[in-house]
């Protein structure tokens, strides 16, 4: 007979970023188990504060500013304007996006007022900027932000309330080019966030109808979406168009092979990725 950890080990040995090969281990005895589980359990606090004392002494940011500023170097190198908009968002906002009460995001919308919420997404704010930036700037324009978004989104390992999104958009190009540049695009980001093994795959959006998913395995890292696009009119603007919605917490996640995002985000618990309870 075999035994694998119980339910506590096992949710300890996640805590701390244990590795496939020690979560999976099995013992024929219950006392070896103990034993092991002792043996694991301090390595890995061990590492820990490891990856503490090195953020303390050489790194001084955790992975997910490092990331955010990899990203900004990246993507003003390539030409894109760095912008910043508010995080509470009107109600008017989610509408032109056609996210009203019989829409898929709406129930997961964080309300703040009657008329005002937390933006469960970029696009919105991108979307009004563009459309006097397209009047005061020559095409192509191209723009993107990096901030929190919060979705009242199932809690499994995937999923934050509060979460980083990179949205890039590049406006004004040749029609026939879009499907290329947006693979550039999407390449050009996994290469900044250290990524090389992904693949693009044609989806269907809520928001958006067809999009071109960014994906590692069975994980969504990114959407993708093209115009001239049935939203563009809700905003007054026209034209063919590119654009990306990226996780930075999903691409640490994937990047570091770590089973979770919540030790990558923003955390009371984890510490550049660290447990702090160790
Ligand atoms: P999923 O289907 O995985 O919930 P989505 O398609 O609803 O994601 P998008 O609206 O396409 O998400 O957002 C763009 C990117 O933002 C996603 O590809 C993902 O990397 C990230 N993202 C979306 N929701 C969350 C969340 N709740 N927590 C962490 N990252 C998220
Ligand atoms: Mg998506």
């Amino acid at each position: 007979m075999a035994f694998f950890w119980t339910t506590a080990q096992e949710k300890r040995l996640g805590e701390l970023n244990a590795a496939e090969s020690q979560r999976s281990m099995s013992f024929s005895a219950l006392v070896d188990r103990e034993a092991a589980f002792k043996k694991v359990e301090q390595q890995l606090i061990n590492e820990g504060k490891q990856q503490l004392n090195k953020l303390r002494n050489e790194t001084k940011r955790p992975a997910i500013c490092l990331l955010e500023a990899r990203l900004v170097e990246a993507l003003t190198g390539m030409g894109f304007v760095q912008v910043a908009t508010p995080v509470i968002l009107a109600k008017k906002s989610l509408e032109k996006m056609t996210i009203t009460d019989t829409h898929a995001l709406f129930s997961q919308v964080f309300w703040i007022e009657e008329n005002k919420c937390l933006r469960p997404m970029l696009a919105p704010n991108l979307y009004y900027i563009l459309k006097d930036l397209l009047r005061l700037w020559e095409k192509p324009v191209r723009i993107f932000e990096i901030g929190s978004c919060f979705r009242k989104d199932s809690q499994g390992n995937n999923h934050l309330n509060e979460f980083t999104m990179l949205n890039l958009v590049e406006w004004g190009l040749p029609e026939e080019q879009r499907q290329e540049r947006i693979a550039e695009l999407a390449h050009a980001v996994l290469e900044a966030s250290g990524i090389t093994e992904y693949h693009l795959e044609q989806t269907d959006s809520v928001v958006y109808g067809d999009t071109i998913d960014v994906m590692q395995g069975e994980i969504e890292l990114g959407s993708g979406a093209l115009g001239p696009h049935f939203l563009d009119g809700q905003w007054g603007v026209v034209g063919p168009w590119v654009g990306i919605g990226f996780g930075l917490e999903r691409l640490l996640m994937v990047r570091d092979g770590a089973h979770n995002v919540s030790s990558r985000g923003k955390s009371l618990t984890y510490l550049d990725g660290v447990r702090l309870n160790i």
